[in-house]
């Protein structure tokens, strides 16, 4: 509703003009009822304090960042760029030669006129990668997940999922028809329960790799243990894990030292490889078919962009060439969480990247995200509802490409701040 008539002008013929200025006179009554409605919600948003503000970079992304209204460089501490290629040199000119050659996009679906030989060269690379069967390219990991449960399972089938799993697991598992069971977060026994009563014909159990809130890794070794005991499949989402967990990178499963623990694997492109965007599931050649044919966010979306299939594949060289930066990662990684350690401060998690710092009370988080920001490092404050009442922790994320100064210097800045509001253990 912000445009004025002079800004209207600019853009629309005179009889657009004059249609655009009715229709913002008078206000319809179903969208006045619409907006009475969620302006509640949003006050209820805000009173929650879950209210979410966007920082707006004006630079590309990296470990250095510039935002919107500063002229300094915050030193960028909550991007899932693990291994910096988010704007790796060969990366984009990867991306460049991608548009040159192939175009800006398909305007099509997969199954109509969208798959280039750049895209089914990324799913062969993909399936070697994971040394799988087969694999389906999907436009983000969130639409691989809505697209897997619906379309491979039926009210004859069950799944058992971890209460802690992803949104798009969780909104994945709504549009399906199986039989569904949540189990607490990693906890076997109550899975085992589950398993064990269910008369399900197809089981899968499904987790996250590594849990993004928490930086928790799978118990993969029970998992498949249960999984053969009752005749189950298992299907891991590896979106934190592809490309630079385990000695090569192969993810969760590489380590917790079980390669081929998952049936299936489901895992995004936009985080350690490329940075940019797109999504996978490989697995079972008749799983990745079907999906083909009917999963829905596969067969009613536009196919991947070239210049994004054209990064990932350069990205998947680089990954398949990293050993050193998946070390520095793992150094840097080690060094952010034995120093908030030895500084008094909790951090949770297993030794993963994601090392959130559990402050407890949402106020509290906010005040250490804000004291960080002002010492010139951009990190994040989660509370209730993405994480759990009196849970509230600011997520800190490690990369390859940030310098081992960096790392001290995130540290004595969690210190400093921790100390001053009081949460740091004596
Ligand atoms: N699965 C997990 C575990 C994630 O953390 C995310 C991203 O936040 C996704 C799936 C979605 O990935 P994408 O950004 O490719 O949709």
């Amino acid at each position: 509703m912000a445009l004025r008539s002079s800004l209207l002008r600019n853009f629309f013929n005179g009889s657009q003009t004059r249609q655009l200025h009715e229709f913002k006179q008078k206000e319809r009554q179903g969208v006045a009822i619409l907006r009475e409605v969620l302006e509640d919600r949003l006050r209820e948003i805000k009173r929650a304090k879950t209210w979410k503000h966007e920082r707006v970079l004006t630079s590309p992304q990296d470990t250095k960042v510039k935002i919107q209204g500063s002229d300094k460089e915050f030193l960028n501490f909550c991007a899932n760029n693990y291994l910096g290629l988010s704007s790796h040199p060969e990366v984009v000119e990867a991306a460049r030669e991608g548009l040159k050659n192939y175009g800006a996009g398909l305007s099509s679906v997969r199954f109509i006129c969208g798959t280039q030989t750049i895209h089914k060269e990324l799913e062969n690379r993909l399936s070697q990668f994971h040394g799988r069967e087969d694999t389906i390219l999907y436009g983000s990991c969130f639409d691989a997940n809505a697209g897997l449960f619906e379309s491979m399972l039926t009210p004859e089938d069950a799944v058992f999922s971890d209460t802690l799993n992803h949104a798009s697991i969780i909104d994945g598992i709504r549009l399906c028809k199986a039989q569904k069971f949540r189990y607490p977060h990693r906890d076997l026994n109550e899975l085992e329960h589950l398993l064990a009563h269910s008369e399900a014909r197809v089981k899968l159990i499904v987790t996250d790799g590594v849990f993004s809130m928490d930086g928790t890794v799978a118990p993969l070794k029970g998992l498949r243990e249960l999984a053969d005991r009752y005749r189950a499949l298992l299907a891991v989402d590896d979106s934190h894990a592809t490309g630079f967990f385990g000695e090569t990178g192969r993810g969760t499963e590489e380590y917790c030292g079980i390669m081929g623990a998952a049936d299936i694997i489901c895992s995004t492109l936009g985080k350690a490889v490329s940075g940019a965007a797109g999504g996978y599931t490989t697995g079972p050649k008749e799983l990745v078919t079907l999906l083909r044919n009917v999963s829905r966010p596969y067969l009613f979306s536009n196919a991947p962009p070239p210049p994004v299939v054209a990064a990932s594949l350069k990205s998947l060289d680089l990954v398949e060439h990293s050993g050193e930066l998946r070390q520095r990662l793992r150094d840097n990684t080690r060094a952010f969480r034995e120093g908030l350690k030895a500084a008094g401060l909790t951090v949770a998690g297993d030794d993963h990247p994601i090392a959130p710092v559990m402050v407890g009370e949402a106020p509290l988080a906010v005040e250490l995200a804000t004291g960080m920001l002002e010492r010139g490092i951009y990190v994040v404050a989660f509370s209730y509802p993405v994480v759990p009442k009196g849970g509230a922790r600011v997520r800190v994320q490690l990369s390859a490409a940030h310098s081992p100064q960096d790392v001290k210097r995130a540290v004595d800045a969690f210190a400093e701040v921790g100390r001053k509001i009081g949460i740091v253990k004596a």
